[in-house]
C-alpha cells in the first residue's frame, strides 16, 4: 500500500473536498460559460481595435477576410502536390506536334462542348470496334471551309515545314487536308531513315487500338496474343505478348534488371496504356517480383509505379556479408561482382563503372562489425578485456561519404545503399546477420519508343538518334525537378521519402568505362 495515497473517506479528506466545492464551482466550465465569455472577449477586442483605428484615422478590416486564406491543392504536411515532370521548362522543350494535329481532327478546337464529352466517353469504351473511328471525326463545316480557302500550295508547304510525323498526322486530319495533300506525307514515312517518325505516327493511334500492340522493330502494330493476361516470365521470349514475324531477326528491346532478369519493352508500353483503360493494358502492380539468384546468394525484389505518364521501378537488391574484419578483396569480389559478366550482381545503370557506385558498396563493408566475443573468449586469448568487442554497435551507420544516396548524372537512375541486420532462416546458429541492401531506382520514361525515349535510353546506355530522325539527348541533372525519382516513388508508395541528401555518383563527371579500373 501506498502511503501518500490520501483515503478518501477519511473525515478531513471529505472536509477538503466539500470546502473546495464551495469555494470554486464547476459552473464556469460549462460550454456555455465559455462562448459567452468568448463572445465577450470578442467585443472587448472589437472596441479596442476601433477606437485605435479612429484615434490614428484608418478603416478597421473585417477579420474574416484574412482567417480563410487557405490555399487550394496543399496538402496536410503543406506542400503543393504538382509533378516534378509536368513543370514548364519540360513542356515547353517536347512540345507535342503529333498530339497537337490529333486534337485539331478531335472537335476539341470545333465542335460543341456536347459533342466532345460523347465522343470521350465513346473513346473509354473497351467494346469500341475501331473500325468505326470516323465517326468521331466529324468536323465542323465553318471550320472546314476556312481550310479550303488556303491553296494546295500553301498546305504542301507547311506540310513541308513540319517534321515527317506531324505531316502524317496533318493529312489525315480532314477530308479537306487529305484533298489538299494527298497521300506523300504518308509514304514518307515508309522510308527507313523515318523509321522513328513513322513509330511516332503509329503511336498516336494507340489509345484506338486496345487489341494491338505497337511492335517497334517492325514499326507495326500486331495482335496480342493474350489481352489483358500478359504476365511477365523470366522466360520472356518463349511467352510473346504477341507473335512478330521479325522475331527471329530483329532485337526485342528490353531492359537488364539483374544477371538473370530482363524487362521486356512491351510491359512497358502495357502498363502505361492501362490509363487508357483496362482493355489497353496490364496493371502495373503485376509486374512486381521477388527472386533470389541461388548462385550468388543474392535476392531482389522490383515494383513499378505509373506516375504523370511514366513508368518508376524500384529494384531492392540484398545479399548477406561476413564481417569487414574477415573480408579479404577476393571474398569482396565475389559478393559484388558477376564473375562471367565482370558485372555487379545487384541491379545497376549503364554507367556503374564511371563514378562512385561500387567504392561505396566496397566502403559500406568495411563497416560491417564482428560478431560479439564474450569476455572469457577475450580471456583465453590474451589477458585483457574489452567491452566494445563484447558488446559492438549493430546498426551500422555507414561514414558521411558513403552515406548520402547517389544520382547518376546520365541517367534518370538513384542509387541508395545500406548495411542492414536480416534474418536469415536457414541458419540455426546465428539467425541475425548483416547484410548489405542496394536500392536502385529509375524513371524508364514514357513508352514513346525504345528508340527515341530520353530516359529509356539513358538508362540503358543505348546510342541516341538525331534531332532530325526524333531524338532527344537526356542530361540527368536539368530533369530532377523538384524531387528526385526517390522521393516520388517512395512518398506515394510508402508516404515518406529517403531521409539521406542526394549527391552526383559522379561528381568528376570522368567517363573511363573499362579503363577506369577503380570499379572492380
Ligand atoms: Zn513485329
Ligand atoms: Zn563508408
Ligand atoms: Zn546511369
Amino acid at each position: 500500500m501506498d502511503w501518500n495515497t490520501p483515503d478518501l473517506n477519511s473525515w478531513p479528506a471529505k472536509l477538503v473536498i466539500r470546502v473546495g466545492k464551495k469555494l470554486r464551482s464547476n459552473k464556469q466550465f460549462t460550454q456555455e460559460a465559455i462562448d459567452r465569455n468568448n463572445a465577450r472577449a470578442a467585443e472587448i477586442r472589437q472596441r479596442r481595435r476601433s477606437q485605435h483605428a479612429h484615434k490614428n484615422h484608418y478603416q478597421v478590416r473585417r477579420s474574416e477576410d484574412t482567417s480563410n486564406s487557405h490555399q487550394g491543392g496543399v496538402n496536410e504536411l503543406g506542400e503543393r502536390e504538382y509533378s516534378a515532370f509536368s513543370e514548364a521548362s519540360t513542356l515547353v522543350e517536347h512540345k507535342d506536334h503529333t498530339e497537337m494535329l490529333h486534337r485539331l481532327a478531335h472537335h476539341d478546337s470545333f465542335d460543341s462542348l456536347v459533342d466532345q464529352m460523347v465522343d470521350k466517353h465513346v473513346l473509354k469504351d473497351p467494346y469500341f470496334d475501331s473500325a468505326r473511328i470516323d465517326v468521331l471525326r466529324r468536323v465542323s463545316t465553318v471550320h472546314e471551309r476556312l481550310v479550303e480557302t488556303l491553296t494546295d500550295e500553301l498546305w504542301k508547304k507547311i506540310a513541308d515545314d513540319l517534321v515527317p510525323a506531324d505531316a502524317a498526322s496533318l493529312t489525315l486530319a480532314s477530308k479537306t487536308l487529305h484533298q489538299k495533300l494527298g497521300s506523300a506525307p504518308l509514304e514518307a514515312l515508309n522510308d527507313p531513315q523515318n523509321k522513328h517518325h513513322r513509330i511516332a505516327f503509329l503511336r498516336s493511334m494507340d489509345h484506338q487500338l486496345p487489341r494491338h500492340l505497337l511492335c517497334f522493330p517492325c514499326a507495326k502494330y500486331h495482335v496480342r496474343s493474350k489481352p489483358g493476361k500478359e504476365s511477365l516470365k523470366a522466360d520472356y521470349v518463349n511467352n510473346p505478348v504477341y507473335l512478330c514475324p521479325a522475331a527471329k531477326t530483329s532485337v526485342l528491346p528490353r531492359m537488364r534488371l539483374t544477371q538473370d532478369r530482363q524487362l521486356p519493352y512491351s510491359f512497358l508500353q502495357l502498363t502505361l496504356r492501362n490509363s487508357y483503360s483496362g482493355a489497353h493494358g496490364i496493371d502495373e502492380e503485376a509486374l512486381s517480383r521477388r527472386w533470389k539468384h541461388s548462385e550468388s546468394g543474392w535476392n531482389h525484389r522490383t515494383r513499378f509505379m505509373v506516375h504523370d505518364g511514366r513508368l518508376l521501378l524500384r529494384v531492392v537488391s540484398q545479399c548477406f556479408v561476413p564481417p569487414a574484419a574477415t573480408l579479404t578483396k577476393t571474398a569482396e569480389r565475389h559478393i559484388l561482382y558477376d564473375m562471367q559478366e565482370y558485372k555487379p550482381l545487384f541491379s545497376h545503370c549503364a554507367h556503374w563503372q564511371d563514378g562512385d557506385l561500387m567504392k561505396m558498396c566496397k566502403c559500406w563493408l568495411s563497416h560491417v562489425p564482428a560478431p560479439p566475443e564474450s569476455y572469457m573468449q577475450q580471456l583465453k586469448k590474451a589477458p585483457k578485456i574489452n567491452r566494445a568487442v563484447a558488446h559492438p554497435q549493430f546498426i551500422v551507420r555507414g561514414c558521411d561519404w558513403c552515406r548520402p544516396a547517389r544520382r547518376c548524372p546520365e541517367c534518370p537512375t538513384e542509387y541508395l545503399i545500406e548495411i542492414q541486420m536480416m534474418e536469415d532462416p536457414q541458419d540455426p546458429v546465428r539467425p541475425f546477420k548483416h547484410a548489405i541492401v542496394v536500392t536502385r531506382w529509375s524513371d524508364l520514361g514514357n513508352g514513346s519508343s525504345p528508340y527515341t525515349s530520353p530516359e529509356w535510353t539513358a538508362v540503358n546506355g543505348l546510342p541516341v538518334p538525331t534531332e532530325e530522325e526524333g531524338g532527344h539527348e537526356y542530361e540527368s541533372f536539368s530533369h530532377v525537378g523538384r524531387r528526385a525519382v526517390s522521393g516520388i516513388f517512395e512518398s506515394h508508395i510508402s508516404g515518406s521519402i529517403p531521409g539521406q541528401r542526394m549527391l552526383s555518383l559522379n561528381p568528376k563527371n570522368e567517363k573511363l568505362g573499362e579503363e577506369g579500373h577503380g570499379w572492380y
